[in-house]
C-alpha cells in the first residue's frame, strides 16, 4: 500500500511517480511504437494507481476510472446483447440504476437474488447467464455474501463473478484470490479515504479480461485524471492505517451502541451468532467501518441525526470523518415505500460510516444525543 509498484522514471530521484499533465505524447518518428501516446488511452500517473491497486487486489490489471459508476458503466459494457446477469438484490443504488435504466435498453438481461442464498442464486442461472454481480456487505444492512461460495457456483456454470468490493478493499478481502474474476471499487469511499475525490477502479484476473475492459475504458473514456489518480495513489498509502483505526472505532461504537435501551438492534458483521458474522469471519480480515442500527420508536430519528455534532449528517462514506445518515430521507431515497420495506430499511433505521477520530469523542457525541431524549 505504501511503495505501489516500484518505479524511477525521471531524473529527479522524486520519491512519488509524478503528476503527468500532458493529453499527447511526442513520436521520435512517425514509425515508431511508443507506449504513450494519448492520455485517455494511457497515462503514467494513473498506470502507476492501476498497476497499485491491480498488486493490491492480487490481479492481472487494474483500470482507473473517473467515478465508481463509470467503473461499473465499463464492466458491464463488456457482455453482449442478450446476455443475462444475477444481480445481488440490495446492491448499490447507482448501479441498480445503471442496470434497469440503462442496460436494460441495450439487451442485457437481469435477475436480482438475494445472493447470500446460493441455492437461490444457482436456480437463476439460465442458458444465457454469463455473470454474478454482487457486493460482499450490502448496504446498509450489512448483509453478507460469501465470495468462494458464489464463485465455485460460477465456475461450475462458465459464468464471471463479479465484486463490488468499495466497503471492504483489498485490506479486509481480496475477491480474487477466493475465486472472482472482476473486482470493482468506488474509490471515491475507502481508497481515497478524505471525501476531496469522484473515482472508480476495475481490476481483473487474466489478459483476455484485462483487454476487454481496456477496450471499454479507452472506448467509453470515462477515466481519472492525473492529479485526482495521485488523489487514489496517496489515499492508498494510508489505507492499512486509517482501515485499523475504521475497524478500532466501530467495534468500540457497537459495543456500546448495543448495550443502550434506545437502540433496537444493531447491524454489523462483527456481532456474534449471525450467519453474515460466520461468512465475514471465514473470508474477510475484519467487519468494516459502517454500522447500522434501528432507534427504539419513541426516539425522532430525524431529531436524532440532526443532534449529533461530530458525525456529520451527509451521505457517502468511508472517508476519515464520521458520517450519520438516514437511509428511507438520504441515500435509499429513491426506493418506494414497499422497497424499503422489502429491504428491511425503516424509519427508525440509521446508518453511521465510522470514521477515525478518537473513539472516547465519537461515543460522547451519541451519549449527548441519546440523552437528550430523556428529558
Ligand atoms: C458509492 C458507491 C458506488 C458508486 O461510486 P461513485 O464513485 O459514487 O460513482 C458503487 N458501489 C458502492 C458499493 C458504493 O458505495
Amino acid at each position: 500500500m505504501v511503495h505501489g509498484v516500484c518505479c524511477s522514471d525521471n531524473n529527479t530521484g522524486a520519491v512519488n511517480v509524478p503528476i503527468y499533465n500532458s493529453s499527447t505524447y511526442v513520436y521520435q518518428n512517425a514509425d515508431a511504437k511508443v507506449k504513450w501516446d494519448y492520455a485517455r488511452s494511457g497515462n503514467p500517473t494513473r498506470a502507476f494507481l492501476e498497476e497499485q491497486i491491480a498488486l493490491l487486489e492480487g490481479g492481472t490489471r487494474g483500470f482507473a476510472f473517473s467515478s465508481g459508476l463509470a467503473a461499473i458503466h465499463a464492466a458491464f459494457a463488456i457482455f453482449e446483447p442478450g446476455d443475462h446477469i444475477i444481480i445481488g438484490d440490495k446492491i448499490y443504488g447507482g448501479t441498480f440504476r445503471l442496470v434497469n435504466q440503462y442496460f436494460k435498453k441495450w439487451q442485457l438481461e437481469f435477475t436480482t437474488v438475494d445472493t447470500q442464498d446460493v441455492a437461490a442464486v444457482e436456480a437463476a442461472i439460465k442458458p444465457n447467464t454469463k455473470a454474478i454481480y454482487f457486493e460482499t456487505f450490502t448496504n446498509p444492512l450489512l448483509r453478507v455474501t460469501s465470495v468462494k461460495a458464489i464463485a465455485e457456483i460460477a465456475k461450475q456454470h462458465h459464468l464471471l463473478t463479479i465484486v463490488d468490493n468499495t466497503f471492504l478493499t483489498p485490506y479486509l478481502q481480496q475477491p480474487l484470490k477466493l475465486g472472482a474474476d472482476i473486482v470493482i471499487h468506488s474509490a471515491t469511499k475507502y481508497l481515497g479515504g478524505h471525501s476531496d475525490v469522484i473515482a472508480g477502479l476495475v481490476v481483473v484476473k487474466g489478459d483476455e479480461l484485462g483487454e476487454k475492459i481496456y477496450f471499454s475504458q479507452n472506448a467509453l473514456g470515462g477515466v481519472l485524471s492525473p492529479e485526482d489518480s495521485n488523489l487514489i495513489r496517496r489515499g492508498i498509502q494510508t489505507l492499512g492505517v486509517r482501515m485499523d483505526r475504521h475497524l478500532a472505532n466501530a467495534a468500540k461504537i457497537v459495543a456500546f451502541l448495543i448495550k443502550r435501551a434506545e437502540i433496537v438492534k444493531a447491524y454489523y458483521p462483527g456481532i456474534e451468532g449471525s450467519v453474515d458474522h460466520e461468512i465475514a469471519q471465514k473470508e474477510c480480515r475484519g467487519f468494516g467501518g459502517i454500522v447500522s442500527f434501528d432507534l427504539a420508536a419513541a426516539i425522532d430519528s430525524k431529531a436524532f441525526v440532526e443532534r449529533l455534532s461530530l458525525f456529520k449528517l451527509a451521505v457517502s462514506l468511508g472517508a476519515v470523518e464520521s458520517l450519520v445518515e438516514l437511509p428511507y430521507k438520504m441515500s435509499h431515497a429513491e426506493l418506494s415505500v414497499a422497497d424499503l420495506q422489502d429491504c428491511g430499511i425503516s424509519t427508525q433505521l440509521i446508518r453511521l460510516s465510522v470514521g477515525i477520530e478518537d473513539a472516547q469523542d465519537l461515543i460522547d457525541d451519541l451519549t449527548q444525543v441519546l440523552d437528550s431524549f430523556k428529558k
